[in-house]
């Protein structure tokens, strides 16, 4: 097999727009739509200081009042090498599409639950304990009260945090930065407290 760089080449070719230094191993318990039993559950997230491909596309203040990028600069974006960004907060990834071989192989170890989901694309998924249904990601993050929204102090402390000290790279489909008012409590248990006071 050619070498490649696992740091920018995913399983089908596709670049990784996601990749630390280190990263969590979330867990939670979450009760299972397909047989009310409960399940552990495991979620990703990465240190601040990662990097990311998807930071939004920045304006000049000058252009602030514009509708938006001019069809020129807009194609020179479009086109232009893939740009690694530092991010300065914490983030956690969803509807995961591929993990660097690396991760995989620690995961199956530590979460054997967790995997691809043949059913949709490979998209990574927990699966239940019990009954062996998928739990689909939107039941898990995006809504205050889920496994991986804890909604203050307390709901988080019963989130548990293995930082595992190894590179991280992955391609999401979803990312929940700090720009997730919502997240604040979760990543107020990984150590990161968030504030607006920048
Ligand atoms: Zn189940």
């Amino acid at each position: 097999m050619a070498a490649q760089d696992p740091s920018t080449t995913g399983p089908d070719g596709e670049a990784f727009n996601i990749r630390a230094s280190s990263y969590f191993v979330l867990r939670a318990a979450h009760r299972c739509d397909a047989c009310g039993s409960v399940s552990p559950v495991i979620a990703l997230a990465v240190p601040p200081g990662h990097e990311s491909t998807e930071a939004d596309l920045e304006l000049d203040d000058a252009d602030a009042d514009s509708p938006g990028l001019d069809p020129q600069a807009f194609r020179d974006w479009l086109f232009a090498p893939v740009q690694w960004q530092t991010i300065p907060g914490p983030a956690m990834i969803s509807s995961t599409r591929a993990l660097a071989p690396g991760v995989a192989q620690t995961l199956s170890a530590l979460a054997p639950g967790y995997r691809p989901n043949p059913e949709r694309s490979g998209e990574w998924s927990n699966f239940c304990e019990h009954c062996d249904k998928p739990i689909w990601d939107g039941a898990l993050y995006p809504t205050t009260g889920q496994a991986f929204c804890p909604g203050g102090p307390e709901a988080a402390a019963q989130v548990s945090a293995q930082q595992v000290d190894a590179p991280f790279a992955a391609f999401y489909g979803m990312c929940w930065t700090d720009s997730y008012r919502n997240k604040w409590p979760l990543f107020a248990r990984l150590g990161y407290v968030c504030d607006e006071t920048e």
